[in-house]
């Protein structure tokens, strides 16, 4: 046993006949945040799809010491649970629906007291949980998205830029809230543009581009790698 929560190995995945995804391994412990970042069209959301089961790729992945089940449901209910990159809400659904939509697979008494915790996270939800989604703003809605992921009572949350489009200081906001989700014990794969605020909150951190790992290693000495930082990182 390796003690990992996820172990990826040779992760191959074409969308036709292009390969995107060139032989990706990684692993990340339990109770982790791991960040992977990259320059647009890297691979970093086909990476998550792909290990969401949203994508077919070949290589394997071992999700808590065994095969990560097939289909999405199965991985779901494994406790796997993807924020897409498009948030994916219902808009025209009031918050308290789009919620609810997360627990899907959870039974009524575990909808209710998830769904109070989601709340107490998040009070702006609650205040808001009649207001249609589509009239939320940006960072509501990735508060959101959170939220009904966090229905499903995942242990590996995949993040796909959850700062997307997101005003600096609500960028901040939204990355402390994951780091505070980590102290719930869940484990987090960041896919994040903004490398230096992700660095920040990561244990270790990935560098893909063009579907291959160039640099990995723990995000305290990746922020100060001078190769990152003249590409990634900007100057202070
Ligand atoms: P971004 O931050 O822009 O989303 P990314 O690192 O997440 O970039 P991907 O979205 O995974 O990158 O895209 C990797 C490559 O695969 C890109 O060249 C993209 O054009 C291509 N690609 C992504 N989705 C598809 C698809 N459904 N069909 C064909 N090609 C795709």
């Amino acid at each position: 046993m390796s003690g990992n929560l996820l172990e990826l190995s040779d992760i191959h995945v074409s969308y036709g006949r292009a390969e995107v995804l060139h032989g990706i391994s990684m692993s990340m412990k339990p109770g982790s945040i791991v960040t992977v970042i990259g320059a647009n069209g890297a691979g970093k959301s086909t990476l998550l799809n792909a290990i969401m089961g949203i994508v077919p790729s070949s290589g394997t992945i071992v999700y808590d010491g065994a095969p990560v089940p097939r289909s999405v449901e199965g991985r779901v209910a494994a406790g796997l649970c993807l924020v897409p990159e498009k948030r994916e809400l219902f808009a025209t659904m009031s918050v308290e629906d789009n919620i609810e939509l997360g627990g899907f697979l959870r039974n009524a008494s575990e909808r209710a007291e998830t769904r109070e915790e989601v709340y107490a996270r998040f009070p702006r939800l609650a205040e808001r949980r009649k207001q249609l989604a589509g009239t939320l703003s940006g960072g509501e809605r990735q508060m959101l998205a959170l939220g009904r992921a966090l229905m499903s009572r995942p242990r590996l949350l995949l993040l796909d830029e959850p700062s997307l489009g997101l005003a600096p200081k609500i960028v901040i906001d939204i990355l402390n809230i994951v780091s505070e989700l980590r102290k719930t014990g869940v484990s987090i794969l960041l896919v994040e543009q903004n490398a230096r605020a992700a660095l920040e909150i990561a244990d270790e951190g990935y560098l893909v581009e063009l579907g291959e790992v160039r640099l990995s290693g723990p995000a305290s000495e990746m922020a100060v790698n001078p190769a990152l930082m003249e590409s990634y990182l900007g100057t202070h």
